[in-house]
């Protein structure tokens, strides 16, 4: 089959490394003028305007690391060899909980450090190698080619110049401003609507790199934290680069300054996890970049059980995005390529089968995460907004902050329920089922016993004071 694929991005890149392998022939279209650089260094300067969070921190989580490691090892071993690192989570197992014996599940929770460049030149430099791969950068498709049916096949793409491109099956995976249902719409296919809500945050980030010889600080815990109103990360990534980013509430001007460089390092230097990281010598390598509009959004292409449109498919961010506080899209970008190819291989002669068969894979697999953002999202927003707060939802979060969280340090099941779950590795329910739910319960109602944690940073009172801040500039 000759494919198409719109975007070089993580999801346009795992689509076509799975349909390359599996004897597709396939062209992949990116709008970015990125020509290939020899090395990811000089890939961290790629001008992405097309994928703007490149420049932001990304968490690479346990379920992209376990389909590279089961499906494409040659990734993997690329990856580690230019520089990315394994993060095994039981090396920063609390030395509190009761019981750090390894069980044999524990080899899946991996997670991988690299820089989001590093990450998608390694996966082009990869999927390159195979001959049945063209990849045609600096040249956006504008439009879809539509032959009509009883169920409208896509034949093509067209772009600006009105030239086009004739293809068996196109795969949008043009990230979270794909035009993908406007082009739909435009040649006449009715698109079922999308769901959408705004996360309200806005996203700091800002890149190191250590001295050579200084190894980065990771000790036995990961550096992420919420201090009510600013969350924050350190993110290690390769060859000894780093990045902090912070979110705060997109309404929230107090902190819009953050942008600064200056105030930027002001903020890491009063949150103590964050600035050891800073003592280091660590040299900044890029500004602080920000970024605002950020949204969960769901789309499909099937309507009333059936599809609308046959050898056409959405992927990754184009088709489902969710916070990114929550550092899942890449995960689930090469999930759902994964999903696709399973489809695609399943019903090779059939495109409406393709299409319902990875509409159904979506609904199963993805779609929990997509429902569990959305719920964590609003949960936080009423805590933010805390007046007329309901009974129900204040519990909710005691249990969260004096229950789970403690819990994840002393008991080994919670630990455990926990790491998969951040990682993807177990339904967002698992947190629920009885045997967790109960040890988290346990450490609730011992919650008055306990000394409190000290403070991860300064309030919001503190901070505006010392950094003399103007409250809603
Ligand atoms: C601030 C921020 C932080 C994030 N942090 C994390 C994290 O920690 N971990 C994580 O896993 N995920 C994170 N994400 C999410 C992650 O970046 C996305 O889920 C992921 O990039 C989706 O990949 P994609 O390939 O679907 O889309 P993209 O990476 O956006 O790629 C789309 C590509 O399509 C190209 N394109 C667009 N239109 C056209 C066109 N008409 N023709 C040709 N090409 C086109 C673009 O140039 C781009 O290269 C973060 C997102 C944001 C915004």
């Amino acid at each position: 089959m000759k494919v198409g694929v719109i975007g070089a991005g993580v999801t346009g890149l795992a689509a076509t490394l799975e349909l390359s392998k599996a004897g597709h022939h396939v062209t992949v279209i990116e709008r970015d003028k990125t020509p290939m650089p020899e090395t990811c260094e000089e890939a961290f300067f790629w001008d992405r305007r097309g994928a703007p969070q490149v420049r932001h921190s990304h968490a690479l989580l346990g379920r992209l690391h376990n389909l590279l490691r089961d499906n494409h090892s040659e990734v993997l071993k690329k990856l580690l060899g230019v520089g990315a690192t394994e993060i095994c989570l039981t090396d920063h197992m609390p030395d509190t909980l009761d019981d750090r014996t390894l069980i044999d599940e524990d080899k899946n929770l991996r997670m991988l450090a690299a820089r989001r460049t590093t990450f998608e030149w390694v996966l082009r430099n990869i999927v390159i190698e195979n001959p049945d791969v063209e990849i045609q950068t600096g040249n956006g498709v504008s439009g879809l080619l539509i032959e009509e049916s009883s169920i409208p096949k896509v034949t093509g793409v067209s772009f600006k110049d009105g030239t086009s491109q004739a293809f068996d099956c196109v795969i949008a995976a043009n990230g979270r401003r794909s035009m993908a249902p406007n082009w739909l719409t435009e040649a006449g296919v009715s698109v079922p609507a999308e769901e959408l809500e705004d996360t309200g945050i806005i996203y700091y980030s800002r890149f190191y790199k250590l001295p050579d010889g200084v190894d980065l600080p990771v000790g036995d815990r990961l550096v992420a934290g919420d201090l009510g109103y600013l969350k924050y990360g350190v993110f290690w990534g390769d060859n000894n680069t780093f990045s902090i980013t912070f979110a705060t509430s997109d309404t929230d001007k107090t902190f819009w300054g953050v942008r600064d460089s200056e105030m930027f390092e002001n903020v890491v230097r009063l949150i103590p996890a964050a600035a050891e990281w800073l003592d280091l010598e660590a040299k900044p390598i890029t500004e602080v970049h920000s970024m605002a509009g950020l949204l969960n959004r769901k789309r499909t292409l099937r309507d009333s059980n059936k599809m609308i449109v046959n050898g056409f498919h959405m992927v990754g961010d184009a088709l489902i995005c969710t916070n990114p506080l929550y550092g899942r899209g890449c995960a689930t970008g090469f999930w759902q390529a994964h999903l696709l190819g399973e489809a695609i291989r399943e019903h090779p002669n059939d495109l409406t089968s393709q299409g319902e068969h990875f509409a159904l894979s979506m609904e199963e697999n993805i779609l929990p995460w997509y429902n569990a953002s959305v719920e964590s999202d609003r949960s936080s927003r009423s805590a933010i907004n805390s007046d007329g707060q309901d009974e129900v939802s204040e519990m909710k979060r005691s249990i969260l902050k004096e229950g789970l969280i403690p819990a994840t340090r002393t008991s080994a099941t919670v630990w455990r329920a926990f790491m998969k779950m951040m990682n993807l590795l177990a339904d967002p329910k698992v947190l629920s089922e009885p045997e967790v739910f109960s040890e988290v319960m346990k450490t609730w109602e011992t919650r008055d016993q306990r000394v409190p944690d000290p403070p991860l940073g300064p309030s919001r009172e503190e901070m505006v004071e010392v950094l003399q801040l103007s409250e809603n500039v």
